[in-house]
């Protein structure tokens, strides 16, 4: 959806297709660059957080038995200053659910005040 225009009492909304649909509701879903959000408030715009978060996926058999026992079945978490890191078991990319197949999915919060101006834009 690329626009939507307001008449009588109907919402008429633009497809990058080109097509056309018109609605007496609509529920905006379209996240946080909402085209939705963007055309009834058009004052609101995305502000930066404060923190950026790495993340990955580490193959269970690229571990070591040692790391596996110390994570598996358990969601980890490590707090320290301006940060914290956590780490928890997910199925493999097909579902895999057998131990060796699995992925251990971490995140990695670092607080980055300065990491660029307090406001950006949608687009960014
Ligand atoms: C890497 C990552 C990991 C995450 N991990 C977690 C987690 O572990 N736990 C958790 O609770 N949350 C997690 N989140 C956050 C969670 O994914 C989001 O908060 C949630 O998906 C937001 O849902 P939503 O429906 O608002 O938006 P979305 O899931 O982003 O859905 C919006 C949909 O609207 C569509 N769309 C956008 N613009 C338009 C348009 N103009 N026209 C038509 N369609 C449009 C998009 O294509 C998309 O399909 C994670 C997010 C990321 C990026």
């Amino acid at each position: 959806m690329e626009a939507i225009e307001e008449k009588d009492k109907q919402l008429i909304l633009t497809f990058a297709n080109g097509a056309k649909k018109t609605a007496d509701l609509v529920i905006g879903a379209d996240c946080y660059g909402s085209v939705t959000r963007a055309h009834f408030l058009p004052g609101i715009t995305p502000a930066y957080a404060g923190y950026v978060a790495y993340r990955g996926l580490i193959p269970e058999n690229e571990m070591t038995d040692e790391e596996v026992a110390f994570f598996e079945n358990k969601f980890s978490i490590y707090p320290y200053q301006h940060s914290h890191l956590l780490c928890y078991m997910v199925p493999g990319t097909k579902g895999e659910l057998n131990k060796g197949q699995r992925l251990y999915n971490w995140v990695w919060y670092l607080n980055k005040p300065k990491f660029c101006s307090s406001k950006i834009s949608a687009k960014q």
